[in-house]
């Protein structure tokens, strides 16, 4: 079970943050650690132990959260967070730290009257610096993942599905139910398909609008399989590429190589960011690359480590990041390529398999 050691890990963390327990109340944190996957729950993790550890979820719950969650004790009840905060001086709890990047005021008012005498100690962040690094279990749902979407973009091309006439939306949603026929539970987030001056628009949102023959069409999706997501774009070219578009995308595939080859244990996320920047600056189109380089990708589509001109920090072998670099031409169209990778001691082990070469369909 790679939660037992998930929260072995995170007990390791307690004294540096100056508690013996902490009260996890993010949800997908809770599933990291618990495997628990309902939509109400909360977790005491004691630096003592499972044994005085607990989760706590409600009545609709409780026969998932004995099969998901068989090693630990779980306490049923709705107002999970005060629940396990009245809870921490029977469990021996000194000092009970609280994610304070997750609890609203109202929330953490309530937990100081419930807690008692027990003092509540910020404690941010420390379950997302360990997700930040992914276990072998999480490493095997992320390949899957991005399997599925491979597998998906393959097959809407083979079948022509990419073709002038029809709709972003049709498209997208082509995509997406065929990523469900692959297996994934559904899309990793709304599929970003954008045809002709709307590749220019990073974050487009697919519209009724036709595709047309001499279209660049960015389309930027991902499969959500077991809780864990994937993250890939292609840029692609209806019909014949015209000399402006081949180029773009050759500086961008550029960028892209230059990126991933920056992905090695101990660089600095801005370091990596540069390396890709830099390709496209000295081409003169530095103000047209708009967004940070990449993001970690797990339980959530955009998690740490961030890799931009503005992260901190440094990568670390096991880390799952994309490498997504994009220049944007308003008016006229854009080019991104992504794809997801794994931080490795030798080179990262590359999850999206999708040719980068320029497809012209
Ligand atoms: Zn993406
Ligand atoms: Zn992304």
């Amino acid at each position: 079970m790679p939660f037992t050691a998930r929260r072995a890990a995170l007990r390791a963390l307690l004294p540096g943050a100056g508690v013996d327990a902490l009260l996890v109340t993010d949800l997908v944190n809770v599933r990291y650690l618990s495997g628990f996957t309902g939509s109400n729950a909360a977790l005491l993790v004691h630096a003592d132990g499972d044994d005085r550890s607990r989760i706590c979820t409600d009545g609709r719950y409780a026969t998932q959260v004995a099969a998901e969650v068989p090693d630990l004790a779980a306490v049923i009840e709705r107002a999970c967070a005060v629940e396990l905060a009245k809870r921490a001086a029977k469990l021996s709890v000194e000092r009970l730290g609280f994610e304070s990047d997750v609890v609203t005021v109202d929330g953490y008012e309530a937990l100081v009257e419930a807690a008692g005498g027990v003092p509540l100690v910020r404690a941010p962040g420390l379950v997302q610096r360990l997700r930040a690094v992914k276990d072998a279990a999480e490493v095997e749902a992320l390949r899957r993942a991005c399997s599925v979407g491979d597998a998906a973009l393959a097959e809407l091309l083979e079948a022509g599905g990419l073709r002038p006439g029809r709709t972003e939306r049709e498209v997208a949603l082509d995509l997406e139910n065929r990523m469900r026929a692959h297996g994934a539970d559904g899309p990793a987030f709304p599929t970003i398909l954008a045809a002709g001056a709307n590749s220019a628009v990073p974050h487009h949102r697919p519209t009724d609008a036709q595709l047309q023959r001499g279209d660049l069409v960015k389309i930027d999706f991902g499969a959500l399989v077991d809780g864990y997501h994937s993250d890939m774009t292609r840029t692609l070219v209806l019909g014949p590429a015209a000399d402006w578009q081949r180029e773009l995308h050759a500086l961008v595939a550029e960028a892209q190589a230059a990126g991933r080859a920056a992905l090695v244990p101990g660089a600095e996320v801005t370091r990596v960011d540069a390396a890709a920047r830099d390709v496209v600056e000295r081409a003169g189109r530095g103000d047209q690359f708009v967004h940070g380089l990449g993001h970690g990708v797990g339980l959530q589509i955009h998690e740490a480590p961030y890799v931009g001109r503005t992260g901190t920090g440094s990568l670390a072998a096991g880390m799952v990041v994309t490498v997504e670099p994009g220049v944007y031409l308003e008016g006229k169209g854009g080019v991104r390529i992504e794809d997801t990778l794994v931080v490795r001691d030798a080179d990262p082990e590359l999850l999206t398999h999708t040719t980068r070469e320029l497809l012209e369909v």
